[in-house]
């Protein structure tokens, strides 16, 4: 079993929201800057920490947003992960 990322604390199955490659419980799995409740897939990750597609991650990573460059960021549409150049 795996800990969620964000509260570090063992995840059972029936709380349990896949995304970006972790296990989060379906209340931890939120925007980091927000707090939006994300959907699992469709939603953007920023080094390992998830964030809505917009605004946060639009307007924090986007084009003409601060911080390009450097660190890799993905965008994950239906789960498919996309690279941001
Ligand atoms: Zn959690
Ligand atoms: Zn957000």
């Amino acid at each position: 079993m795996s800990n969620c990322p964000k509260c570090d604390k063992p995840v059972y199955f029936a709380e349990r929201k896949t995304s970006i490659g972790k296990d989060w419980h379906g209340c931890c799995l939120r925007c980091e800057k927000c707090n939006k409740t994300l959907n699992p897939g469709s939603h953007a990750e920023h080094e390992g920490k998830p964030y809505c597609n917009k605004p946060c991650y639009a307007a924090l990573f986007g084009p003409g947003g601060f911080g390009r460059g450097g660190t890799e960021s993905y965008v994950y549409t239906n789960n498919v992960k996309t690279k941001k150049v």
